[in-house]
C-alpha cells in the first residue's frame, strides 16, 4: 500500500504515483531520435534547477559515482576535505581511495565550515581541491557554498561540491557562483527513485580534466561531456528512470524553482518551531543540532533527551504509518532526523510532525 505524504526519510525521499507511473513505460533504443529527445528535455530541466547554461551530466548510478567522478578528474594537487559530516567525509574518503593526498579539516558534527577557515587552511597547505557538501544530510548543517567558493577561488583551487540534498531544495547558483564541478543524486529533493546522479562541469573544469590521463572509464567526465552534446550518454542509460526524470523536470519548471525554495523554507521553519515548542513543553533537550547560522531547508537533525532513542522514535513513529530517519552514524540514537524535502507539502508536514510529536510524548512517558 502506498500512501502519499508519509514518507519522510531524507532519502531515499517519496515519490509521486505519477512519477512512479513512467518507471512502467516500454523499452525504446537508447541510441535513438525519440532517446535523444528525452534526453534533451531532462537536460534543458536540470539546467534550469543547477542554474547553469553548461551542460548537465546524467549518470546512472548513486550520487557516490559522481563523487568519484570528481576526484577522477580533478586537477592534480593536494585535497582540502571539509568535513562536517557523514557524507562530507565519505569525500574525503574517497580522494584517499583514489590515491590523492587529502589534509582534512574536520568539525564537530552540525556545524558549518566558513570562508576564513578554508582561507586559512587554503594558505598553509596549498591544496589545489577543496571538497564538501552544501547540505550535509547527517547533521542538518548548510554551508554557505557562495562564500567558500569565493574563498577557494581567491587561492586559485577548485570547489567540489556535493549538493546531495541541496540542489532543487536549496538555493544553488553553478554559473553565478562560479563552482567547478556541482552534483546531486536522482533520490533526495529531486524526489525521483535513486539510480541517477546528475552533475555539472565548468567549461574550465572539463577542458583541465582533458589533460589529465588517469580518469577510469564509467566516470569519465570528458566523455559525459562528449556525449551531453549530442544529448546521449556513454553506455546503456537506466531508460526508465529518463521518463521518470523528464516528468519530474517539467513538474518542477510548473512549480518554479524559486517557489520551490520557499516551500522547503517554509517546511523548515515549520520542523524548527515545532522543535522549539518540544522544547519549550517537553523537555529542554529537544532541539536543532545546526546552529541558526547553518541550516539545511531539506533535512533537520533534532536532538533528544537522553531518556530517548532516535532509532526507538523512528520506529515508533514507523508503527503509526510514516517514515523519518533515526540519527546517521554517531549520531543515531541521540538524534532523530525529518526529510523535509521533495514533493512534499507544509500541510503533509504538519501531520507527520504531530505523529512524531504523539510518540515522543508516549516514550517520554515510559511507552
Ligand atoms: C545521500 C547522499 C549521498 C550519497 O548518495 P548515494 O546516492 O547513496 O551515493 C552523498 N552526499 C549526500 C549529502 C547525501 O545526502
Amino acid at each position: 500500500m502506498i500512501s502519499n505524504g508519509t514518507f519522510f526519510l531524507p532519502g531515499p525521499t517519496e515519490v509521486r504515483l505519477e512519477i512512479l507511473a513512467q518507471l512502467t513505460r516500454p523499452m525504446l533504443p537508447h541510441r535513438s531520435a525519440e532517446f535523444e529527445a528525452i534526453y534533451a528535455n531532462c537536460d534543458a530541466g536540470l539546467r534550469r534547477i543547477f542554474r547553469t547554461t553548461r551542460p548537465v551530466y546524467i549518470a546512472s548510478a548513486s550520487a557516490t559515482g559522481l563523487m568519484e567522478a570528481a576526484i577522477r578528474c580533478a586537477p592534480a594537487g593536494t585535497v582540502l576535505a571539509l568535513v562536517n559530516g557523514a557524507f562530507s567525509e565519505r569525500f574525503a574518503q574517497v580522494a584517499l581511495s583514489c590515491g590523492r593526498t587529502v589534509v582534512r579539516d574536520d568539525i564537530a558534527l552540525g556545524m558549518h565550515h566558513t570562508p576564513a577557515q578554508v582561507e586559512a587552511l587554503l594558505e598553509r597547505t596549498g591544496a589545489r581541491v577543496v571538497t564538501l557538501t552544501h547540505s550535509e544530510t547527517s547533521t542538518g548543517a548548510l554551508n554557505d557554498i557562495e562564500a567558500i567558493a569565493q574563498a577557494v577561488h581567491a587561492h586559485g583551487a577548485v570547489i567540489l561540491v556535493d549538493s546531495v540534498t541541496g540542489l532543487a531544495g536549496a538555493p544553488l547558483e553553478m554559473d553565478d557562483w562560479g563552482l567547478d564541478f556541482a552534483f546531486t543524486g536522482s533520490q533526495k529533493a529531486l524526489a525521483l527513485p535513486p539510480g541517477l546522479a546528475l552533475g555539472v562541469a565548468s567549461q574550465a573544469f572539463i577542458d583541465a580534466a582533458a589533460e589529465n590521463g588517469d580518469r577510469g572509464t564509467y566516470f569519465d567526465l570528458v566523455e559525459f561531456e562528449k556525449y551531453a552534446s549530442k544529448s546521449q550518454t556513454p553506455n546503456t542509460p537506466a531508460i526508465s528512470l529518463f521518463f521518470a526524470l523528464e516528468a519530474q523536470v517539467a513538474a518542477i519548471a510548473a512549480e518554479g524553482l524559486e517557489t520551490r525554495w520557499e516551500r522547503h523554507r517554509i517546511m523548515q521553519a515549520l520542523t524548527i518551531a515545532w522543535v522549539h515548542a518540544l522544547a519549550g513543553n517537553l523537555d529542554p533537550s529537544f532541539g536543532v543540532l545546526a546552529p541558526p547560522s547553518g541550516r539545511s531547508p531539506t533535512v533537520t537533525c533534532v536532538t533528544l533527551p537522553a531518556a530517548l532513542s532516535g532509532v526507538r522514535v523512528a520506529a515508533g513513529v514507523a508503527a503509526d504509518g510514516y517514515v523519518i530517519g533515526a540519527g546517521y552514524g554517531p549520531l543515531r540514537d541521540r538524534t532523530i532526523r525529518i526529510g523535509h524535502m521533495g514533493d512534499h507539502s507544509p500541510e503533509a508536514l504538519v501531520r507527520c510532525l504531530a505523529v512524531v510529536r504523539h510518540v515522543l510524548v508516549g516514550q517520554l512517558a515510559g511507552g
